[in-house]
């Protein structure tokens, strides 16, 4: 049987750490979605495309055919999910700030979710039909869109979230080592701005018709995966 998983959530919900865990424990493969619009975040500014002006429609239609000759691979191997831009491994160098500050200004440009959504379909749709890592075992696939748009069809739905304070805390730990004051400040901006900026395109704080919220709010890693495990297994 071929088991399609779709997990979404804003950023520092934990998606990415329990998707990987999920993935792991059911033997099956990984799609980190979010990482395929850091790439394409990464490959235009590669190109030299100034992304604090895609309001002009040039540099708008520059990003999309950027993206449309994206030379991307996506690893989907959940102990090791590499990315690959034009041979080149991006997979530190799209975690950084820099991307992270620019991704909502690709990501909200319609022709570009249009593209990495086909992408993202095949993906799936390869491991469903006896594809390359899961040998058709199936796939978990977060982001922002995936219950929704992606895999509304798929076999568990589930929408991860946490209290802002929660996900201030997680990236404040992943960007800067710690959870104190200091670094939780300076994390808010990045954290709060990037939420607002995607909201635009994705309605991913509201649970659709049939997605199980899990709130991880007070739960540690593997209570979380516990938790998405069983809403999988009901
Ligand atoms: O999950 P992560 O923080 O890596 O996602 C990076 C960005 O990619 C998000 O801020 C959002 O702009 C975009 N994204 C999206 N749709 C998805 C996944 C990510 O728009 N399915």
């Amino acid at each position: 049987m071929t088991l399609v998983i779709a997990i979404d959530g804003p950023s520092g919900s934990g998606k990415s750490s329990v998707a990987k865990a999920v993935a792991r424990d059911l033997h099956l493969a990984y799609l980190d979605t979010g990482a395929m619009y850091r790439a394409a975040t990464w490959w235009c500014l590669h190109q030299g495309i100034d992304l604090t002006r895609t309001d002009d429609p040039e540099v708008a239609s520059a990003v999309t055919a950027a993206v449309l000759a994206l030379p991307l691979v996506m690893g989907v191997d959940p102990a090791a999910p590499a990315v690959h831009v034009d041979g080149i491994d991006v997979g530190a160098d799209i975690r950084t700030d820099r991307i992270s500050a620019a991704v909502s200004a690709v990501a909200t440009n319609l022709d570009v979710r249009a593209e990495l959504r086909r992408l993202q379909r095949a993906a799936i749709d390869a491991e469903r039909e006896g594809g390359s890592f899961s040998g058709g075992a199936g796939i978990v696939a977060e982001g922002r869109d995936i219950t929704t748009v992606v895999a509304p069809d798929a076999d568990a739905r589930v929408l991860l979230t946490a209290s802002e304070e929660a996900r201030l805390a997680r990236r404040a730990t992943e960007l800067h080592g710690d959870a104190g004051a200091a670094a939780v400040e300076a994390t808010r901006d990045l954290v709060v701005r990037r939420d607002a900026d995607d909201s635009t395109v994705s309605t991913f704080h509201v649970a659709a018709d049939g997605v199980v919220t899990v709130d991880s709010s007070d739960l540690d890693l593997d209570q979380t995966v516990e938790a998405v495990l069983t809403v999988i297994a009901d």
